[in-house]
């Protein structure tokens, strides 16, 4: 029997996975991984390592979690060891929860190998800071997914009014919805937003609005992309170090 190890692959930039990351990846026998973690990070596997796409995108699986979990563990009956690679840090948004505890109740031991989320190096790759003093003493990372209209909604949109800076992950094709809901709360219509599209890749880009305008703003933006609601949006003016309008 086998180890799993879950492990964030990072945001896309291949250097910011971390070396505990990178030893289990050479050590791999099998790495299973999905669409958001760098393909080129399975170049630094050994050879004779299986991979096994079991993509997703957006958030919406293409194969069903249920089967993912199934497939890792399958995976760790027949080989030693296991790589589960995800975009960014297993526990945002990536699962790694339920499939450690799929894992657990099968009684297969795991590692869970932290990586660089994308809600917080995506926007230190545009220049904007989450928290800035005298700006925002805090930040969240709310489900876009989610959408603001639903009746009995998890997320606390009252709870939203202050200044603290706010990500969005899994949000474009919600986007208008959501800057409705926030101008509906009391945010102003000036209000400054960024989208951050392939944050930290060589194809990143990023789009500066507000909440009045960001929606005619980002038509055309693809995908994997996040939106940071907050004044440190502002800051990227002196900050943008990365990218072509650096
Ligand atoms: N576990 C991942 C997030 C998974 S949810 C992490 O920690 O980064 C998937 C969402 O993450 C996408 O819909 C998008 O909003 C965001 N995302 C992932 N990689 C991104 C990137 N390189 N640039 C911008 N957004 C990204």
């Amino acid at each position: 029997m086998g180890r799993v190890y879950l492990t964030g692959a990072g945001p896309g930039d291949i250097e910011l996975m971390t070396v505990k990351a990178l030893r289990v990846v050479k050590e791999a026998d099998v790495i299973i991984y999905d669409r958001l973690a760098n393909p080129e990070i399975l170049e630094e596997a050994k050879s004779g390592c299986e991979f096994v796409y079991v993509g997703k995108e957006d958030g919406r699986h293409i194969m069903p979690q249920d089967d993912i979990n199934e497939v890792i563990y399958q995976n760790a009956l027949k080989y030693e060891n296991v790589v589960r690679l995800k975009g960014g840090d297993p526990f945002v948004f990536g699962r790694g929860g339920e499939e450690a505890i799929y894992l657990l109740e099968r009684g297969i031991k795991f590692d869970i190998i932290p990586g660089i989320t994308s809600a917080i190096s995506g926007p230190a790759y545009a220049g904007i800071p989450v928290t800035h003093r005298g700006v925002a003493v805090s930040f969240r990372v709310v489900t876009g997914h989610e959408s603001p209209n639903k009746k009995v909604s998890q997320i606390p949109w009252d709870t939203f009014k202050t200044d603290d800076t706010i990500v969005f992950l899994m949000g474009l094709h919600n986007i208008s919805k959501i800057s409705n809901k926030l101008m509906e709360i009391g945010k102003a219509r000036d209000y400054p937003v960024a989208v951050i599209s392939k944050g930290t890749t060589k194809d990143q880009s990023v789009v500066v609005g507000t909440l009045e305008n960001i929606v005619e703003k980002t038509k055309d933006v693809p995908t994997p992309a996040l939106i940071v609601v907050g004044k440190v949006v502002l800051l990227r003016e002196q900050l943008k170090w990365f990218g072509e309008n650096a």
